[in-house]
Formats: C-alpha cells, sequence, structure tokens
C-alpha cells in the first residue's frame, strides 16, 4: 500500500468516526520549549492542557515532524527518520481508553478490502504501564490478546508527561512482530528492530501540580477532561505494509536513495557501511526539501544550524560514497517528485529550495576544499605521534580560519579513529569570547583600541578633519 493511500486511510476512518480534519502545522513551531514540531500533539498542546478550550471534541492529522534526537540513528536503525509523519487521533474531553485502543485496533487490523491496514493480528504486541489495569482489560477484551503479547512496563517508557505540572497520563504502545529473520524472540522488550513499535496511544488521566516530588512532580488526582493523544508513525506503518526492510525504502524514499547510489555508482545491498550512507542520504535530502519548504535557511544557529547540518551530511555521505560533484539539485528534484502528491508547497517553492540549497552546497564545498587537507594533515601528524588525540587549537584553527564548525572536525577526525581535546577547544572559544567582549567594553567606552592604526599614523602624520567640519556645519 503506497504511504499517500495510509494516510488516505488514516484520516478517512477517523473522519467517519466524528474527527475534525486538520491540517498540519509547519515544521518550525512557535512552542518555546522547540525548534520544530516533534509530535502530532504539539499544535495540540494548549487544547490538551485546557489554556484554550478546543473547538472541537474529536481531531485528526497527519503531522510532519523533525527529531533532532534521532538523527544519529538514522540509517543505522530500520525505523528513525529525521523527519517523518505523525498520523494522529485525539480526544479532546470527549472519548478515552476505551474507544481508543478499539480504533487503533480496528484500523490496524481491518482487512485491506474493508479499509484497513490488514496486519495479521496474531502479530501484534502491546505494552501497558504497569498500574494500568484497566488498558490490560481492555486490549484483553477488545482484541483478545493473551496476556503474554501486553507487555508491563514502568514509567520510563510508558508515562507520559510533558515535565511540568499539567496533565500526565499511561501510555500503550502497539508493536509489529517482522519475523525471526530481523532478531530474537521475546517482544519489544527483547528486540525493537524486530518487534517494531508502530503506534503510540497517551491517555492523559491525571494532573501533575507543582513540583518537587520524590519523583518529579506529584499526582494531584484526576483530570477533570480526560484527553487522548495518539501517535501513528507513517513512515512504519509504510514499511510494514510494504514489505520492506526499513522505512528509508518506502515509495517516499526509495527513489532518492536509488538516484543516490545510481550517482555515486554503488549498489544498495552489497556493503554495509555503504547502504548506511545511502540511507542518510536519503533521509537527510527529503528532510532538507522539507524543512526549506516550511522557511527555515540553513544558518549558524538554532533550526538554521540543524539544517545546515543536514545538508552537510547528505553532501559528506556522497563525498564517502565516491560521489564529489554537485548533488543537492539532483537529489532534492527526486524528492519533491515524491513528497508533491502530498505536499503542493514543495513544489510551489521549490525554485527558492532549489537556489537555497545550491548555495549552501557551493558555500560548503569551499570550506570543505580549505579545510579537509589541513585536516587530513593534522591528523596524520597526530597518528604518526602515536596519539589519539587531535589538539583543541587545531580543531580551533579549522573553526576560525576555515570555518569548520566543531561537530564536522569531530565527524571527519572520527572517521579517521582520532578524538579531537574538546576541552582545549572550548577553553580557546571561552578565550574569543572574552577578547571580543573586552573589546566591545573599549569600544562602548569610547577607548577605541588604535593599536592597528599607530603604524599608519606614525608613517602620515595625523589628518586634518576639514572635510568633517563642514558636514557637520551643513547638518546644522
Ligand atoms: P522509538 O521507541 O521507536 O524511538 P518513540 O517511542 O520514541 O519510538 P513516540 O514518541 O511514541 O516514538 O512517537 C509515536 C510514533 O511515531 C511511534 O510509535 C512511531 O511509530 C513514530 N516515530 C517516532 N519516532 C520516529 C522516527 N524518528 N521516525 C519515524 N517514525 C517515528
Ligand atoms: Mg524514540
Ligand atoms: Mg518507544
Ligand atoms: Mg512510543
Amino acid at each position: 500500500m503506497r504511504t499517500a493511500e495510509i494516510r488516505r486511510r488514516f484520516l478517512d476512518f477517523f473522519a467517519e468516526r466524528g474527527h475534525t480534519v486538520v491540517p498540519s502545522a509547519p515544521l518550525p513551531t512557535p512552542d518555546p520549549t522547540l525548534l520544530f514540531v516533534n509530535a502530532g500533539m504539539v499544535p495540540f498542546k494548549p487544547y490538551l492542557t485546557g489554556e484554550v478550550p478546543a473547538p472541537w471534541p474529536r481531531a485528526t492529522s497527519v503531522q510532519k515532524c523533525v527529531r533532532t534526537l534521532d538523527i544519529e540513528e538514522v540509517g543505522r536503525t530500520t525505523r528513525h527518520g529525521s523527519f517523518f509523519q505523525m498520523n494522529g487521533n485525539f480526544s479532546l474531553g470527549d472519548y478515552f481508553k476505551e474507544e481508543a485502543i478499539a480504533f487503533a485496533w480496528e484500523l490496524s487490523t481491518a482487512s485491506v478490502e474493508g479499509g484497513g491496514y490488514g496486519l495479521d493480528p496474531d502479530r501484534i504486541w502491546v505494552t501497558v504501564h504497569h498500574s494500568d489495569d484497566e488498558s490490560r482489560g481492555l486490549w484483553r477484551r477488545i482484541a483478545g490478546l493473551p496476556d503474554e503479547r501486553i507487555v508491563a512496563r514502568g514509567d520510563e517508557d510508558n508515562f507520559w508527561s510533558m515535565g511540568v505540572p499539567g496533565p500526565c497520563g499511561p501510555c500503550s504502545e502497539l508493536y509489529y512482530d517482522r519475523g525471526p529473520a530481523l532478531g530474537r524472540a521475546g517482544g519489544p522488550a527483547v528486540d525493537e528492530d524486530r518487534y517494531m513499535e508502530f503506534w503510540n496511544l497517551v491517555f492523559m488521566q491525571y494532573e501533575r501540580g507543582k513540583g518537587p516530588g520524590k519523583s518529579g512532580y506529584p499526582i494531584l488526582g484526576e483530570l477533570p477532561r480526560r484527553n487522548i493523544d495518539t501517535g501513528m508513525g507513517l513512515e512504519r506503518m509504510a514499511t510494514l505494509l510494504q514489505g520492506v526492510d526499513n522505512l528509508y525504502e518506502i515509495d517516499e524514499t526509495r527513489p532518492v536513495l536509488d538516484r543516490a547510489a545510481a550517482l555515486a555508482e554503488v549498489r544498495y545491498g552489497a556493503d554495509a557501511e555503504a547502504d548506511v550512507r545511502l540511507r542518510v542520504v536519503a533521509d537527510h535530502v527529503r528532510t532538507a526539501l522539507m524543512l526549506l519548504a516550511d522557511g527555515t535557511s540553513p544558518g549558524n544557529e538554532g533550526r538554521g544550524y540543524v539544517l545546515r547540518r543536514i545538508l552537510r551530511r547528505a553532501v559528506r555521505s556522497m563525498r564517502q560514497l565516491g560521489h564529489t560533484e554537485p548533488v543537492l539539485g539532483d537529489l532534492l528534484a527526486v524528492a519533491r517528485d515524491c513528497m508533491a502528491p502530498s505536499y503542493p508547497e514543495v513544489a510551489e517553492a521549490y525554485d527558492r529550495i532549489a537556489d537555497r540549497a545550491a548555495s549552501e552546497e557551493e558555500a560548503f564545498r569551499s570550506t570543505l576544499r580549505q579545510g579537509t587537507t589541513v585536516l587530513d594533515t593534522a591528523v596524520a601528524k597526530v597518528k604518526e605521534e602515536g596519539s589519539r588525540a587531535l589538539p583543541g587549537a587545531q580543531a580551533f584553527l579549522l573553526h576560525d580560519t576555515y570555518g569548520f564548525p566543531i561537530d564536522l572536525t569531530l565527524e571527519m577526525a572520527a572517521e579517521q579513529g582520532v578524538e579531537v581535546d574538546r576541552e582545549g577547544f572550548t577553553t580557546l572559544m571561552r578565550e574569543q569570547r572574552e577578547r571580543a567582549r573586552a573589546d566591545a567594553r573599549a569600544r562602548k567606552a569610547g577607548g577605541t583600541d588604535l593599536g592597528v592604526l599607530r603604524p599608519v599614523l606614525d608613517e602620515h602624520g595625523p589628518t586634518d578633519w576639514r572635510a568633517l567640519d563642514t558636514l557637520t556645519t551643513d547638518a546644522r
């Protein structure tokens, strides 16, 4: 089943059950605790906390998400995208656990002809919070699940809260057993590649007060209005329904992966390390496309820096695969064709997206041209001396003179088996900042540091600023 069809079925299913379809919010979010929306519930937060009255009792959405925390996982696990889409259904003071469980079960297991996803009910496992006997009972009754496939977990995995006073509650996750070829038996606690989590149901049931309690904020009691927040990973469902090994191989990303392999003239599946790089490229190019479409530009901090890193990692992964020509234009166009049917804004904004990416790629290529030899020479020297640590001063020089951000130096050094003296680097950075601050203070106090002008003064003598006097007089 194509990803677009999975998305459509989800929205139809919940719309038919009284949910209002709400469009995805843009990735950059005004939420002060986040750079990007990282879950379907983020745009619903004011309604879930009760801060703003909910305009509808039931809602459903397919939300674009970027999880920076998962970037390092990309390509190495089978299930983490830096960009992904979370399908959700929300009850805002309306239905609760029983319906939430029944909906998720019905849609997951109803036949494909009947409008569902047709998952084999015998291969679904669920987790519940160890205190949540109610959910355990519902899974038994509604889904007929045997006890051994209802796994109890503690607060760390199966209790949701925002980390501040407000709603919180237990969650229950659905996993699919992808079979013994992928890992060991025994359920999700043993192997999360074999047992892939595809849906998380959050039951906002309790209220947390102002802390500090022994394990964070104390639970005050039941909420007057209970909510449901669920998240089904669209790419994960597509992985299951398309019978592919991982989420970079689904219809929305595989064409980018194939194009990258063709450009680099490598065969996907021939070499494990090269495969990781191809998956990173497929993932990162799509993430960059979606971020650029939503108006984020590459930059040196915050959101812009996340995007810059993602673009650079894509370019570098291609170089590691042996392809050193510019690639982003080519790959982004493939990603656009994959995503535009569901996100027309990607096609509309494409010229701007391609321009931004091209100038970023060019700037990065020139950074690499200048810095790579310096880094490689320094690394070779470190190794010659029998050491494994690149001095902080080298990392600082690369940063200061060649525009190498520290994490690029870290990554490139690590690839050659060398660590970086981060502490030394940080000290030099701090000293530089302090110097800059002292200079700024001096300027503010009117005491500009004239040191650099001294030789000019010595050679030419003081200038007679008559022109300036005239100007000032005229201005009066
Ligand atoms: P995992 O344990 O596999 O990292 P999670 O528990 O962090 O997943 P949730 O925060 O519960 O994920 O998000 C809800 C759903 O969104 C998950 O059940 C999964 O289907 C999907 N999801 C979460 N993170 C990703 C990701 N990085 N890429 C693709 N899908 C994801
Ligand atoms: Mg996770
Ligand atoms: Mg999980
Ligand atoms: Mg989860």
